[in-house]
């Protein structure tokens, strides 16, 4: 297979960044790379998915790890695993012997773990530059599920419909279950057993960079999990809390004890971010540094700052994104380019461990196992098909309403030369609606029996 077929199947099979980010798989896939990570440090709390996929899928993952390395002309590719993973980590050890380019990195277990950045020096002792790609320092990175959805469309001809989530927190039976991609959140909680109290809200995504959604929201191709808990737990106030409040909050508080800096991760690869600064010139209406708004596009949002380094309970994060967006709005560019050599000579002592940002989270009692299915749920109503659940621009329908579809069909196209990942029916069914945003399948037919 040429890097050319490689790209076809995947753009052809709809793959995206399954970790969370969404990034059209087939844009990432180029010659000029020497090495390929497998991200499984899922390095959110609560996340199950990745670690489990390593252990039961090994060969099925390592074998296209290994055949995309060979494709793209690599030199190796890197399975990059958390220390705390062990049967991750065990199952891997008893495989990548067979597969001569491919080697096991294991990581400390810290939070953010698997941001690209940091994985990238955690297993190369590469820096990405400021503003940079991974490519740039001749590496991408892949995450477990999507790689084994790599597997799926080359082996099984078997384009993205369904998707691996770890339903958890206030729940009766946390569990991670193989789901059919736009079924509803409604009903992962109702297969995990319910939620435990009736006041409750729920998490798309890791408690650290997830989303507050709406128990109709539909599952994506890049939903690694559903946490339910309760209306007054401290994530949850947490990414309620209103934006002019908080600015205030900045104002009056922000001692600039400058803890949130000395902790940021990308800070801590020699990037020039400095949530410090930021929170300075906001609360003091300082505007003649520009530099203390533009370096707000070097912040990953990990919301490390505001979940766990700030004392004061301050949100440096939701302040930095909101710099960032109206930068953005306004056609501000990054204007740093930073290339840095070393981390800053502090950074392995001022990593975080999982434990105690599970613990300031106040999620122990959450940090439960949760065991993969063996079956695929089956939605019992209709299931909602995103068409812009991916980066770049939105799929286009290609059915209309009253048709029938099987599962795999495609029901949403990507125009030529345009970023994006085409969209296939994740259930038998018909087409009861088509909007700008989405397609909406009726199951029918034996598949739903
Ligand atoms: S950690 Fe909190 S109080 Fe300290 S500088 Fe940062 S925002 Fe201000
Ligand atoms: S969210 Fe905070 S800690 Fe994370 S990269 Fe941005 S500034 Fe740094």
């Amino acid at each position: 297979m040429n890097i050319d077929e490689l790209k076809n199947i995947v753009f052809e099979n709809g793959i995206v960044g399954a970790g969370g980010a969404g990034f059209p798989t087939h844009a990432k896939l180029s010659a000029g790379v020497d090495t390929v990570i497998l991200n499984g440090a899922e390095c959110e709390p609560l996340l199950r998915v990745d670690r489990q996929l390593l252990a039961v899928y090994t060969d099925e993952i390592l074998m296209t790890l290994s055949l995309i390395v060979d494709t793209l002309g690599a030199k190796c590719g890197l399975v990059a695993i958390k220390s705390a993973y062990k049967a991750a980590i065990g199952s891997v050890k008893n495989s990548i012997g067979n597969y001569k380019n491919l080697e096991l990195k294991v990581l400390p277990d810290v939070y953010p773990a698997g941001d690209e950045v940091v994985l990238i020096y955690e297993t190369t002792g590469r820096i990405v530059p400021e503003g940079s790609i991974p490519i740039s320092v001749g590496t991408i990175v892949m995450n477990v599920e999507t790689v084994l959805n790599v597997y799926n469309a080359i082996y099984l001809k078997h384009p993205v419909t369904e998707k691996y989530v770890t339903v958890t927190g206030n729940v009766k039976c946390p569990s991670t279950f193989k789901v059919k991609v736009g079924t509803s959140v409604a009903e992962l909680i109702e297969k995990a057993g319910g939620c435990l109290e009736e006041d409750y809200e729920i998490i798309m995504g890791g408690p650290m960079t997830g989303k507050i959604v709406d128990r109709k929201a539909p599952i994506t191709k890049t939903t690694k999990a559903i946490i339910a808990l309760p209306k007054d737990h401290p994530v949850i106030t947490k990414r309620k809390t209103n934006i002019s409040i908080e600015l205030k909050r900045a104002m009056s508080v922000c001692s600039q004890c400058q803890m949130c800096t000395n902790l940021c991760p990308r800070h801590l690869l020699g990037h020039s971010i400095e949530p410090h600064k930021v929170m300075n010139a906001v609360a003091n209406g300082i505007i003649a540094d520009t530099t203390a708004y533009t370096i707000t596009m070097l912040c990953s949002e990990c919301g490390l700052c505001e979940m766990y380094s700030c004392h004061q309970s301050l949100s440096p994060r939701k302040i930095i994104s909101q710099i960032k967006t109206k930068l953005r709005q306004n056609g501000v560019k990054n204007p740093h380019s930073k290339k840095p050599e070393k981390a800053n000579i502090m950074r392995n002592e001022r990593l975080v461990p999982m434990e105690r940002l599970i613990s300031r989270l106040a999620l122990n009692k959450y940090n439960v196992d949760a065991p993969l299915s063996a079956d695929t749920i089956v939605p019992s109503g209709s299931v909602i098909m995103q068409l812009n659940q991916h980066v770049g621009v939105a799929a286009n329908p290609v059915v209309k309403v009253g048709d029938m579809v099987k599962e795999g069909d495609l029901i949403g196209d990507i125009p030529n030369n345009k970023l994006g990942a085409r969209l296939h029916a994740s259930v038998e069914g018909v087409i009861i609606d088509v909007t700008d945003h989405s397609v909406v399948i009726e199951p029918r037919g034996d598949f739903n029996g």
